[in-house]
């Protein structure tokens, strides 16, 4: 007899990304010459500086034992002076600062920590999908914040009745914005820490981007709020910034009973960042100002500019966006999200996720991932150009 799965896991949305893997690799197998602005990868490699320092951690034994206790003191301190430095934010590093395996990870185990069966999760959409499955996972429901351009893709916090909050534990926010690119301002945070307060929930902001800002000025903090503390966490990670995708590293920031509560649901599924990871996450946080890492913001800046310019041409609403390495571009009226990436993929050999994968309020949009060089974005732009549609 086949063995079927946990009622939770089928409760989950197909996760799209592993069916565009799919049909991506196909086409590699094919034998045809993909351009993938799929999955949210840079293309280039972690920077030598962090390596250089990974290289000796590796070396040093203490680093073979488990990490237990939610990351080292040198670890905790050097993002304490990172949030000083850059937000003006003075943190606990004991008790409100904690290791995470990557940003996903937090995200992930979160709602296990802070909200009980049957209570309800407030996701954006579009939105990172792990939110949605986290909340699934912890037996929560999930309630649709829905994102509109014309708000700057800020929810209207104020529209939501009281009927939904009554039973509400968690409000996830993104800012920059994975898919679309928007950033937040800090009246917004403001206001969704008034909000967290009078609706009596706990508002978890993920990060993750607050570095790929490819304006002139870094984004703001949620932490930056007075009083945040009390009802607010932040989650960053060094995946996007550093090309560190496939080191697992990241950390959240702020109230430290949650920071407790994470700490202890994390105890049971691993034991700790790999001390060496810590250790060239730290470097990385370090080294924010270095040159090596502002250049990606220019790079990213120019090929946003190019690909917005191709997707123009398609007929596609694209605008180069405030934050992130994504472009998130309005498909022409009377095209959903998911024929529009089959017909890229089937007619130029081309690979953007549909909106859909992002929220049942993204179907006209889809999400192009910049992490493709200048010469292979030229090559896409001239491929659009010659789809009809
Ligand atoms: C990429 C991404 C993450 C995951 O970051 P990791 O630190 O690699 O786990 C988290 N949130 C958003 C919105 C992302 O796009």
């Amino acid at each position: 007899m086949p063995i079927a799965a946990s009622q939770r896991l089928q409760a989950l949305p197909p996760y799209i990304f592993a069916e565009l893997h799919r049909r991506r690799r196909a086409a590699i197998d094919a034998g045809r010459d993909v351009i993938d602005f799929g999955v949210g990868d840079p293309d280039r490699p972690t920077h030598a500086f962090i390596i250089d320092r990974m290289t000796r951690a590796i070396r040093d034994p203490k680093n073979h034992l488990y990490a237990l206790g939610g990351g080292t003191p040198a670890f905790r301190q050097q993002m304490a002076a990172f949030f000083a430095d850059r937000y003006g934010v003075e943190l606990d590093a004991a008790r409100e600062l904690l290791a995470l395996v990557g940003t996903k990870e937090g995200i992930g185990h979160l709602p296990l920590a802070v909200v009980n069966p049957g209570q309800t999760v407030l996701v954006p959409s579009p939105g990172y999908p792990v939110y949605q499955a986290a909340a699934i996972f912890a037996g929560a429901k999930p309630y649709v914040l829905k994102l509109e351009p014309d708000r700057g893709w800020l929810p209207d916090l104020d529209a939501v009745s009281h009927d939904v909050t009554q039973n509400a534990a968690l409000l996830f926010l993104n800012y920059p914005n994975n898919p679309t690119g928007a950033v937040a301002t800090r009246e917004f945070f403001e206001r969704a820490v008034a909000f967290a307060r009078e609706r009596d929930l706990l508002v978890a902001h993920d990060a993750a981007y607050n570095e790929l800002y490819l304006d002139d000025q870094p984004p703001p903090s949620i932490l930056q709020v007075s009083g945040a503390r009390d009802v607010a966490i932040e989650f960053h990670s060094a995946s996007k910034t550093f090309n560190m995708t496939g080191w697992r590293v990241g950390f959240v920031a702020g109230n430290p009973d949650v920071i407790a509560a994470l700490a202890a649901v994390k105890a049971n599924f691993d034991s700790g960042v790999f001390g060496a990871v810590q250790e060239a996450a730290a470097e990385a946080f370090q080294g924010i100002d270095r040159p090596e890492v502002r250049e990606i913001r220019s790079v990213y800046r120019s090929r946003a500019e190019l690909l917005c310019q191709g997707l123009q041409k398609l007929g596609f609403q694209a605008q180069p966006p405030a934050a992130t390495f994504y472009v998130w571009a309005r498909v022409p009226p009377h095209v959903d999200s998911m024929s529009a990436c089959n017909r890229l993929l089937d007619e130029a050999d081309i690979v953007g996720v549909p909106g859909i994968a992002f929220g049942p309020t993204a179907d006209d949009h889809v999400r192009f991932s910049l992490g493709v060089p200048a010469e292979r974005i030229k090559l896409a732009v001239e491929r659009m150009g010659a789809i009809q549609w």
